[in-house]
This record gives C-alpha cells, structure tokens and sequence, in this order.
C-alpha cells in the first residue's frame, strides 16, 4: 500500500464555509491528502478512506474520567515506619 500518484488527479480543494468531510471529500491516510471521491477505498493506494472526523466523543469521554479523579482522588497509602 503505496501512494502511486493517482490520488493527485482526484485532489480536493479547500471548501469554502464547510469542512471537508462535510463537503464529501475524503481523506486518505497513506497519500496525506483530500479527496473527492464516492468509494471508501483510495484509488490510489487501496487504503481505507476516513468520512469523518477523529472521534470527538470518545475524547470528551476521557476528559470526563480525568474531571472524576480530580473530584474523588484516591486515598493515599498510609507509609508504615
Ligand atoms: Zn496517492
Ligand atoms: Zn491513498
């Protein structure tokens, strides 16, 4: 799984007052960039293309987790002499 440089035919341009994914472009990991493309798999590379944006839940998730530490540290170990 390689870039060939087809990818560079089907190049995405910057959409103006959207975003990418939501303008339909897609991104390919491999080749590193934009493009505008129906299948799910790069005409390049093969490689699966990303739809969406990284998880935003999931990070929101894990700064959820990091506030309850916060809130209810552990208790700390008393040190025997
Ligand atoms: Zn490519
Ligand atoms: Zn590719």
């Amino acid at each position: 799984m390689t870039c060939k440089g087809i990818c560079g035919r089907h190049k995405a341009q910057k959409p103006v007052g959207s975003g990418r994914y939501a303008s339909g472009q897609r991104r390919c990991q491999i080749c590193e960039i934009f493009i505008n493309w129906e299948g799910l798999w790069c005409p390049c590379c093969g490689y699966r293309l990303r739809t969406k944006p990284r998880n935003l839940k999931y990070k929101a998730r894990l700064r959820a987790r990091k506030k309850l530490q916060e809130v209810y540290p552990e208790k700390p170990i008393p040190v025997q002499v």
